[in-house]
């Protein structure tokens, strides 16, 4: 067991380092708390930034699905209503699939671009232009 480990260690040093700087793609999960009856989302500008989107554009994708009103305050989006870790993160990985991951290759490497009223998710990783709907 020891040897393997030895070994294992060995293939991992001629591994250029490269290999492991690979940038991974992880939705932090909402921290929330409810208050009264407002849900707060704490980290919610790590979300949008880890999504590198705008948050005004996820808090418009959010308010729309839980048809309720909210307000982004600092750090912390805040929505009128009670609702769960789960259902908003289960609603920022919809946003995700729809409005950051290339279509084509599946890659978060996106951003959105505008012309006129119509709006085009942008792959820089393989140059893929879907258009999108934009959030009403
Ligand atoms: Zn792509």
């Amino acid at each position: 067991m020891e040897n393997y480990e030895r070994l294992l260690d060995r293939a991992r040093q001629q591994v250029p380092p490269e290999v492991f700087e690979s940038k991974r793609f992880d939705i932090p999960k909402s921290v929330i708390f409810v208050e009264g009856n407002r849900t707060i989302i704490r980290n919610y500008r790590d979300i949008a930034l880890a999504l590198n989107r705008d948050p005004p554009h996820l808090m418009k994708f959010l308010m729309r699905e839980l048809a309720t009103a909210g307000v982004i305050e600092a750090q912390r989006a805040v929505f009128q209503g009670r609702f769960t870790s789960k259902t908003l993160d289960d609603l920022i990985l919809r946003y995700t699939k729809i409005y950051v991951l290339c279509p084509e290759c599946g890659k978060p490497d996106t951003h959105i671009e505008r012309e006129h009223r119509f709006q085009f998710l942008v792959c820089e990783a393989c140059g893929a232009k879907a258009s999108i709907k934009s959030i009403q």
